[in-house]
């Protein structure tokens, strides 16, 4: 399936390849606080259509995620990130994205607080 999402004004659009049949909350600092429910994919799976300019960055702890969110609307859409072995990769939070039933989707919770 491809996918298209991005933030509430519009600045940051993107289409991402992927099969997505399941949800993922968090309960770590910055997930529990923005209530995303994410999916992953390869990097080579996502490409952003619009926004590279539009985009902000804000990183902590060990700062291997890249937690984007639209300097204009303030929505996170997506994140990027880097898996450890070495593979480039998207974290997509399903709300943001076009006509996507995320009502139904069967979401797993992870510990995000203990890792
Ligand atoms: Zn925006």
């Amino acid at each position: 399936m491809i996918y298209q999402g991005g933030c509430h004004c519009g600045n940051i659009r993107y289409e991402v390849e992927a099969n997505i049949d399941s949800g993922i909350t968090c309960n770590c600092s910055i997930c529990s606080k923005k209530g995303h429910i994410l999916a992953f994919a390869p990097e080579s799976h996502f490409k952003l259509l619009k926004g590279e300019t539009s985009l902000s960055d804000y990183q902590f702890n060990k700062k291997t995620i890249h937690h984007l969110f639209c300097k204009n609307c303030g929505v996170s859409s997506f994140g990027r990130g880097t898996m450890p072995d070495g593979t480039k990769m998207v974290s997509i939070n399903v709300r943001c994205l076009e006509e996507f039933d995320f009502k139904n989707l069967p979401v797993t919770e992870f510990d995000g607080k203990s890792h």
